[in-house]
């Protein structure tokens, strides 16, 4: 395991033992009469033991084949001592039961299906690799116009999908502040980048725009945007750095104007970077032939046609990351 992640899960305990001590003396002043609650001592001794495996360099290891445990797990349970394999048949049920609630309070995350703010058609198709995704995708309307953000967490699995819950939070609760985009992403960055742990990030697109067709666009590390408008399609790269990289960095905006019937078509690399079986990249020259040749398409068109130009390339392959496209028409 990484030594910042090592150091990281150790201060996490640490913390924990603190906590747990203290939660101890409170209930035994609360109720004197009652022994010490068993099910804090015994976390205890858990914590305990986890930082006396940290201490003798078998932490993370499983305990039944001392192969590495999933870190995604032990992100999302420190004292995690088995890998996946070597879980009983109740704690593996227990972990799919958590895993389906995770995922459905990710699906609540997402906008609503048939969402349709005042001069715009909006799109999109979202689909986890495993169960949970790390991509992050959402389209509300604030005071200062229709939002709309496309990312992808690094990693995937639960504690991807953690983050990206996290970033849904962030701004949502920033949208309606009213601030100018650029400040709006950098204050976002800063919560983000300080609650995680080092090595962790996201590429996002964050875009705004009015019922006019003005669009304010920051691109922090992502896949270029592409503009589907009379006839040709103009493509709109990164205009800084991913998200949680760096607590204080800039991140220039970009504006244009969108026509009526002009599309914006976002994507995760689940799209550019998905395989065939021999092993060849889709590529975003693809996704931009695709876009070329459905500029005039309603969002939902253009989602199904990338997505059917996708499959025929892999065939079937399995895919191997989080996939989510979003489509945005400004209404004729
Ligand atoms: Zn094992």
């Amino acid at each position: 395991m990484a030594s910042t992640q090592q150091a990281y899960l150790r201060a996490e305990l640490e913390r924990r033992y603190d906590r747990l001590e203290s939660a101890i003396q409170a209930a035994a002043i609360e109720a004197q009469a009652a022994p010490a609650a068993p099910s804090l001592s015994n976390l205890l001794s858990e914590v305990d033991a986890a930082l006396e495996r940290m201490d003798a360099g078998t932490y993370g290891l499983c305990e039944a084949c001392h192969d590495t445990i999933e870190p995604d797990r032990l992100l999302a349970n420190p004292l995690e001592q088995f890998c996946l394999d070597h879980l009983t048949t109740e704690e593996r049920r227990a972990l799919e039961s958590d895993l389906l609630l995770a995922a459905q309070i990710q699906q609540t995350l997402l906008p609503a299906r048939n969402f349709a703010p005042n001069g715009w058609h909006v799109r999109y198709h979202y689909a986890p690799a495993r169960v949970v995704s790390g991509d992050y995708c959402d389209v509300f309307e604030s005071k200062s116009g229709l939002v709309f953000l496309l990312g992808d967490v690094s990693g995937k699995g639960i504690a991807a999908s953690m983050l990206m819950s996290h970033l849904h939070a962030t701004f949502r609760s920033l949208a309606d502040a009213e601030l100018p985009l650029e400040r709006m992403v950098g204050v976002a960055n800063r919560i983000f980048a300080e609650s995680t742990m080092a090595g962790q990030f996201a590429t996002l697109v964050v875009g705004r725009a009015t019922h006019e067709g003005a669009v304010e666009l920051v691109s922090a590390g992502h896949l270029p945007l592409l503009h589907l408008c009379a006839g040709e399609t103009k493509s709109q790269g990164a205009t800084g750095v991913p998200l949680g990289m760096f607590p204080n960095t800039n991140f220039p905006v970009f504006t244009f104007s969108i026509q009526a019937g002009d599309s914006l078509l976002i994507y995760t690399d689940g799209l550019t970077e998905a395989r065939n079986s021999k092993d060849e990249e889709y590529g975003l020259h693809r996704v931009k032939a695709v876009a070329d040749r459905n500029g005039n398409k309603t969002p939902s068109e253009l989602i199904s046609n990338c997505l059917a130009d996708l499959h025929s390339f892999t065939a079937g392959a399995k895919p191997a990351d989080d996939l989510t496209l979003l489509a945005l028409q400004r209404a004729a």
